[in-house]
């Protein structure tokens, strides 16, 4: 399907591009084949990976706003791009644990697979040049990027999504490990929920099987072995799944 609302490219990212449209309050998100990792240092194409990624991140949004969470997304509009809400994009990045897994479990020195009963909430601040630290409260606040009050908001909304996703993957037998999302306010100065959830921005482990089912398959094995399309179509049948 052609696009006939796109403008201009906005920005390239690694994975995604963003284009204005006609109307100034709305972009168009453009999913690219682009996998990542170690900040950018490892890049490569998956033919296809940013169409499952639009499908996967499209299901997954409808499903939060049906359950009450304000996000940026309007519609699909083909298979590589959404009509999303423009929004002044908070420059953190929010993390979401229920299990051990990756930083949290090198930077502790805790055993990958540690139940973590209640959620751990952690702020990563987006900053390529320095490599995206981790954060706490009063630095977010101390670098002037939000208010205690909006963090106190933002932790409330991370807990409802929690809570909502867990539940909706695990009748999809799949157990939700971790995820990292994003903010933004609109001109009332609204937060909502934004960027994309998908397998490369959470950990999806098989419940049988404890099999990973994400992004953590390109991390950890050699390019060889690895196979992100079936991985990721695997996570894309089962949503589509009652
Ligand atoms: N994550 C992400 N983008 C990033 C960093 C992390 O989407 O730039 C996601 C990652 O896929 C995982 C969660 O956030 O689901 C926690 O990642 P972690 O801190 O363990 O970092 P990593 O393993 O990427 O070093």
């Amino acid at each position: 399907m052609i696009n006939t609302i796109k403008k201009d490219l906005i920005i390239e990212g690694k994975t995604k591009k963003i284009y204005s449209t006609k109307n100034p309050h709305e972009i168009i998100i453009h999913y690219k084949d682009n996998l990542t990792s170690l900040h950018g240092l490892k890049n490569k194409l998956f033919q296809d990976k940013g169409i499952l990624n639009n499908e996967i991140t499209t299901i997954i949004f409808k499903h939060l706003h049906y359950n009450g969470i304000k996000n940026h997304f309007i519609r699909k509009e083909n298979n590589r791009e959404q009509l999303c809400y423009k929004l002044n994009m908070i420059p953190l990045e929010f993390v979401t644990r229920n299990i051990v897994s990756g930083s949290m479990s090198k930077r502790l020195g805790i055993t990958e697979g540690k139940l973590i009963s209640n959620g751990i909430f952690e702020i990563f601040y987006k900053s390529d040049k320095l490599k995206d630290p981790l954060i706490n409260d009063h630095h977010a606040v101390f670098l002037e990027i939000i208010s205690y009050e909006e963090l106190n908001f933002i932790y409330s909304v991370m807990k409802n999504i929690n809570n909502i996703l867990k539940k909706y993957f695990i009748n999809k037998n799949i157990i939700l490990v971790d995820f990292k999302i994003e903010f933004g306010k609109n001109k009332k100065n609204e937060i909502y929920l934004s960027d994309e959830i998908s397998p490369d921005t959470c950990r999806f482990w098989d419940k049988n099987t404890k099999k990973k089912l994400d992004k953590d398959i390109f991390r950890i094995e050699s390019e060889k072995n690895i196979d992100i399309i079936n991985t990721y179509m695997e996570i894309l049948k089962r949503l589509h799944e009652n």
